[in-house]
Parts: C-alpha cells; sequence; structure tokens
C-alpha cells in the first residue's frame, strides 16, 4: 500500500458528492475541479425539509409557500405550504456539509481511470471503492459504459438580477422559449431568473435576454450547463454514479439537488457497510442498482409529463395547470411529489 491508497474515492463534490461522502468513516478522498461551493449551476430550489434534515438550515435564502405556474392565457396558484420550498446559498450549503464530512479534501480535475487508479492533475489515486459524482460530464462512467442518447440532456441559463421578490413562478409559454421552460426564484435579495431547453439547446441568452427585459430585470452575471433528462445506469462494471452523473435529475422539474442527495445518501450507507465488512462490494452494487430501479416507473412518468409539457400547445397546459393546482388533486400529488427522497435516518451524519 502506498500513502495514496484509500478506502473510497468520491469524484466531483455538489450535491451527490458531498451526500456520499458526509455517510462515509474511514479513508475518503473527496475530487473536485474547483473548490466546494464555488461554481453554482443551479437555482438551489429545493423543499425546505431538505437543508433542514441535513443541518445546513443556515443556508436557506428565502421559504416560498406558493408557486405559480404562468401560461399565455392565464396564471395558476399552487398552493405549497403542505410542503413548503425554500432557495438556499450554495456555498454555504455545500461548506456546511463538507464540514459533516471526514474526508480528504483535494482540488484537482479528475481526466479518467486507468489500471483501476483515478488519474488526476495531482497524480494517481486508488481505492478499492470509487464514485463518479461529476455531473453530467461523467468524467469516469462515460470511459466505461454507452454514451446516453443525445435528447436525454436539457439545458439552463440562468440570470442573477436584483428583482425584487415577486414569488417563485414557473413560465409554460412557447413564444418566450419553445420546447422548455422559463422561471424566477426570488433568492432573498434579488431573483434568478432563467429558460430551461428540454432538448438540450444551449444558445438561450438572447431569448433570456427577452425574459428577463420583460420582467425589467438586469442580469448582474449569467450560469448555466446541461443536466439530464433521462435515468441512466447507476452501475458502470465496479464504479457508483450517482447525481446527473446517474441520470437522476427529474424529468420535467430538472429538481436534480434532492435525488443527487436521497441517491448519495442511500448509496454512502451501502459503502460504508462494505468497508465495515458486512457486505461484499459486489452486494453494494447490486443492492444500490435495485433501489435506483425501483424508482424507474416514477422516472417515465416525468417523462411522460416533461414531454407533453415540450409539445403540447400551451392552451392544453393551462388547463392542466388549472386542474392540478385544486382540490381534490393538489392534496393527492404535491405531498408525494414534494416528499419523495425523504431520508430520516439521515439527519445526523455518519462522523457525529
Ligand atoms: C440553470 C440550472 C438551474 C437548476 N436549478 C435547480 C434547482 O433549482 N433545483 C434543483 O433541484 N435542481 C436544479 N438544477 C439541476 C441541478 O443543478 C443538478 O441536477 C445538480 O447540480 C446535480 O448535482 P450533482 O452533484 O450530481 O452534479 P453537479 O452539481 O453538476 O456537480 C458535479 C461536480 O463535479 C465536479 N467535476 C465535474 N467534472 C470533473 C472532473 N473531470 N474532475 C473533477 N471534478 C469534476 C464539478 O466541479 C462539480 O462540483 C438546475 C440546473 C441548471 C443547469
Amino acid at each position: 500500500m502506498t500513502p495514496r491508497d484509500y478506502d473510497v474515492i468520491v469524484v466531483g463534490a455538489s450535491f451527490a458528492g458531498l451526500a456520499v461522502a458526509r455517510r462515509l468513516r474511514g479513508r475518503v478522498l473527496l475530487l473536485d475541479r474547483n473548490e466546494v461551493g464555488s461554481v453554482q449551476t443551479s437555482a438551489c430550489g429545493t423543499p425546505l425539509w431538505v437543508p433542514q434534515r441535513l443541518g445546513v438550515e443556515d443556508s436557506v435564502l428565502q421559504v416560498h409557500d406558493r408557486l405559480t405556474i404562468r401560461t399565455p392565457t392565464r396564471s395558476v396558484s399552487y398552493d405549497l405550504s403542505a410542503v413548503p420550498f425554500c432557495t438556499f446559498d450554495y456555498k454555504i450549503f455545500c461548506r456546511g456539509l463538507l464540514a459533516q464530512s471526514e474526508a480528504r479534501f483535494l482540488r484537482t480535475p479528475v481526466t479518467g481511470i486507468e489500471e483501476g487508479a483515478v488519474v488526476t492533475g495531482e497524480g494517481r489515486f486508488r481505492a478499492p471503492v470509487v464514485v463518479d459524482c461529476s455531473g453530467w460530464r461523467r468524467a469516469l462512467v462515460k470511459e466505461r459504459g454507452p454514451e446516453p442518447d443525445a435528447r436525454a440532456h436539457s439545458f439552463g441559463l440562468e440570470a442573477r438580477t436584483e428583482l425584487d421578490d415577486e414569488g417563485l413562478s414557473f413560465w409554460l409559454d412557447h413564444r418566450l422559449i419553445p420546447n422548455g421552460l422559463g422561471w424566477v426564484f426570488p433568492v432573498g435579495e434579488g431573483s434568478l431568473i432563467g429558460l430551461g431547453s428540454y432538448l438540450g439547446r444551449p444558445k438561450l441568452k438572447p431569448a433570456l435576454d427577452r425574459f428577463l427585459r420583460d420582467c425589467g430585470a438586469e442580469a448582474s452575471s449569467y450560469h448555466g450547463t446541461y443536466f439530464p433528462n433521462r435515468l441512466w445506469r447507476p452501475t458502470t462494471g465496479r464504479l457508483f454514479a450517482v447525481g446527473d452523473a446517474a441520470g437522476q435529475c427529474l424529468p420535467l422539474t430538472a429538481e436534480g439537488i434532492r435525488p443527487a442527495i436521497y441517491f448519495g445518501a442511500e448509496c454512502g450507507r451501502l459503502i460504508q457497510r462494505v468497508l465495515d465488512g458486512r457486505l461484499t462490494l459486489e452486494a453494494a452494487l447490486d443492492g444500490y442498482r435495485r433501489l435506483v430501479e425501483r424508482y424507474r416507473a416514477a422516472y417515465r412518468v416525468l417523462e411522460w409529463a416533461q414531454w407533453l409539457a415540450a409539445h403540447a400547445p400551451t392552451r392544453w397546459l393551462a388547463v392542466i395547470s388549472d386542474l392540478a393546482a385544486r382540490h381534490p388533486f393538489l392534496p393527492r400529488w404535491w405531498p408525494r411529489y414534494g416528499w419523495f427522497g425523504r431520508f430520516d435516518h439521515d439527519v445526523v451524519p455518519a462522523t457525529q
């Protein structure tokens, strides 16, 4: 054994990687090409219970108990109070999770895996367990498995603005963006305003600038990237994949934080059992695969709903959104959706 050997190597230190790492005790190496919490790609909206359960409630910027869906013909207001949403500060959230982990963090790019070693800008590192949490780029698993279908990615671009709190809202308007959606996410001071293309079209800036003008807002900065809308393989050979690297971002709503944290926590729990000698690596890989497969049907329903949102006439979407906001429908589907990924066992991190 060399000093470079670890029990587990986790590639990517955002939502998925931190969720895995905080469940682990042992010699864990956490790798990312950026400092933890320094490169935000997301609007950071999630149910309030997520930061609360993870012990990073101090990251919450604003709580939202209403959501408005806007279409060209009507606006529908949803009561979210059964499971309120929040927007949070990415850096505080991620640094809070890192502080709960025993892992050694190293800032370095990962270029692949060769002869069982993870190849980085700082040299090669080995571990019996390797987890790819590198997001849609799939730094490790892309070399080992088939590439996902090109249509399996959406693209989102958003702008940070000083727009005052006008409430959490989604826009389904094909004039604003065909085959996609727009959003305004208030974040305490100012709002993030964005557009997402379900077809993965990346050139959204001109349309986003028009949207900003319509909202009376000006961008102080932009960020964006691809995110998956199709569930892929959670394991490839002896590698685990979690979060966007496994296509776990939810289709339609583009919510990827919760699934990354939920599947990351479960993956970390299984790996810890391997480290404790209570499970073989093969059994852990199989257990993780079976856990993810249990959700495949739910992902298919959301894929179908996303197809409808991308292709149906907006007047149909107006009628569907209106119905979904009413009794008896809302109390049936919203808590079910809002509590997805609830991790009761995860309140206390592994290291406390
Ligand atoms: C504009 C936009 C808005 C969004 N808004 C929301 C939202 O409000 N709520 C929500 O739930 N989801 C949202 N999403 C989706 C969400 O951001 C992703 O699903 C989520 O970030 C996935 O987490 P992850 O940890 O799997 O991957 P990521 O957050 O992408 O993290 C991957 C990490 O791996 C690192 N990395 C990548 N390649 C390498 C490499 N080769 N070497 C070393 N490190 C590497 C990266 O630096 C990064 O830190 C949004 C997405 C976009 C694009």
